[in-house]
């Protein structure tokens, strides 16, 4: 394993005591049909270990456990105090066991230790944030007649299918199981084929925690069988995904038989615009870590950097420069800055752009290459002389990869920023304050950053513009995801 020698055996044991089987109804138990799969450490190739294999049956039963929770008194009839109690109980746990939960983190999916703890911490930091929530979601009252009362209410939406990617499983979990449970829903949660070990142990937790039996749910399982089976399903009201924009449109047709509620957190290719009176350290500092943190693999990546003309010669030797200095390897190690791929699917697709980047005329100035023969290592890897329409500067690699462009002022720069089918991030970096905010309110984009890259915060929602998803999730903008408003009239 992809561990510090020292560390080795601590790590098997740590593997070894968390659940493997599937999250139904409170307890523990193996899939129906007996199937499991393996799990892989991507820093060494090697096998982690084996996770039970959910599939439609499995995600029925799940079904039958969420609905039955949904209405039992014990979830349903609660007083918002006690939904508050339990969700900074789950917060106190994860804080507990931030350490194993970045130890499983890194083993599954090669993000460098130091990232993962961080990841713990902000998952606890989600739960406590949404633990505020259920003593505070109100209704208003109308004006509607004289002789009318007319008020609303927040209502849980119902049985909640819970989709996640492989990227940052352990937030990704966290962002959705504590809006909904600040809700009063009930979840099935399908994490990522990659990735299952961190919602294992986010299961015990929330078990431990004393949440009742039902209410949570986890069904690893692949995603043509067992996230299938989630979204085509009848008795689930709800589906709340982040993954990638093609498999959010067949979430879409899928959920669309019982009109499923669906809300879609997709792919991006965000533009980074960086004009000659920004703080160039600062700005070649940020966009570096914005397309190498996670390997690259990170929704809001900073894969497009339009340079203005006047500054791209200076601007690209610094970036390749700090680019050819970062230090890949062993993500357990605490210099280790990019471990990595999650998988050697992911290996194979980032290797294919850096294929059809060359074939597109763009120059590989560092980069370009895998990085060690075990492991799925990659360069960072940038790409100048690139044009806004080619391949690589359309769609999203998902790896340490970012295409330099450049633009003449600041209508060019929106107007190529926004032509893209994505609009999830977008960055501007300029010290006259009035470009600055124009510029973000121009740029059609979920999230805009002025002078930085990559901060989001649980009290702010986020999502995509276009094809970069449906809905917002974190802050109070997971109320409205998790929530529908009943409007109600009394006579007087
Ligand atoms: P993915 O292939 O779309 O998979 C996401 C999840 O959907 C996985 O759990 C997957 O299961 C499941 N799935 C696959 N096919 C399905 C189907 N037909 N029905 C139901 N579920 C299905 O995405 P990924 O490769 O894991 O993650 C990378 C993508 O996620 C990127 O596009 C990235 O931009 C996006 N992302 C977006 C955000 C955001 O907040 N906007 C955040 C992170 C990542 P299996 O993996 O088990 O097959
Ligand atoms: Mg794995």
């Amino acid at each position: 394993m992809a561990t510090l020698q020292m560390h080795e055996s601590e790590i098997e044991s740590l593997v070894a005591s968390i659940p493997r089987d599937l999250l139904i109804d409170g307890k523990w138990v193996p899939a129906l049909a007996g199937r499991t799969f393996e799990t892989i450490d991507p820093t060494t190739e090697t096998v982690i270990t084996w996770v039970a294999e959910g599939s439609a049956e499995d995600i029925d039963r799940a079904v039958v456990a969420a609905r039955r929770a949904l209405d039992n008194p014990n979830w349903s009839a609660i007083a918002p105090q006690e939904r508050t109690r339990l969700l900074l109980r789950i917060a106190d746990l994860i804080e507990a066991n931030a350490e194993k939960f970045a130890i499983l983190e890194t083993l599954d999916n090669g993000m460098p230790i130091s990232t993962a703890r961080g990841f713990a911490h902000g998952a606890a930091a989600c739960f406590r944030y949404y633990a505020g929530w259920p003593t505070k979601m109100h209704g208003d009252t109308n004006p509607s007649a004289p002789n009318v009362f007319n008020y609303t209410r927040r209502e849980p939406i119902g049985v909640c299918g819970l989709i996640i990617p492989w990227n940052v499983p352990l937030s990704a979990a966290a962002l959705k199981i504590a809006p909904a449970l600040a809700c009063g829903n009930t979840v099935i949660l399908k994490p990522a084929e990659q990735t299952p070990l961190s919602s294992l142990l986010l299961g015990q937790l929330i078990l431990d925690a004393g949440v009742p039996p039902g209410v949570v749910n986890i069904v690893n399982g692949f995603g043509e069988s067992a996230g299938a089976a989630l979204s085509n399903h009848p008795h689930i009201d709800k589906i709340a995904f982040t993954g990638s924009t093609s498999v959010g449109k067949q979430i879409l047709r899928a959920s669309s038989g019982n009109l499923k509620r669906v809300t879609l957190e997709l792919g991006g290719k965000s533009p980074n615009v960086i004009f000659p009176d920004a703080n160039l350290e600062a700005a070649v500092a940020a966009s570096l870590n914005g397309f190498c943190q996670m390997a690259g693999q990170m929704c809001i990546a900073s894969s497009r950097i339009f340079v203005h003309e006047a500054i791209h010669d200076a601007f690209v030797e610094k970036l390749t420069e700090q680019a050819r200095l970062i230090s890949i390897g062993n993500p357990f190690l605490p210099e280790t800055r990019m471990g990595p791929l999650v998988s050697h699917e992911q290996l194979e697709r980032v290797a294919a752009y850096f294929a059809i980047g060359a074939d597109e005329g763009a120059i590989v100035r560092t980069g370009g290459k895998r990085h060690g023969q075990v492991g799925y290592f990659v360069e960072p890897t940038i790409f100048t002389d690139v044009s806004n329409h080619m391949r690589i500067a359309k769609e999203e690699i998902f790896g340490p990869v970012t295409s330099v462009l450049t633009f003449r002022d600041e209508d060019d720069a929106v107007f190529q920023g926004n032509d893209n089918d994505y609009g999830l991030a977008a960055a501007v970096w300029t010290n006259d304050i009035g470009k600055a905010h124009r510029v973000a309110h121009r740029l059609k984009a979920g999230t805009v950053w002025i002078n930085t890259y990559l901060m989001a915060s649980h009290m702010s929602p986020f999502g995509g513009y276009k094809q970069s998803g449906i809905g917002r999730e974190m802050g109070a903008a997971s109320l409205d995801a998790y929530t529908q408003i009943k409007s109600v009239f009394a006579q007087l």
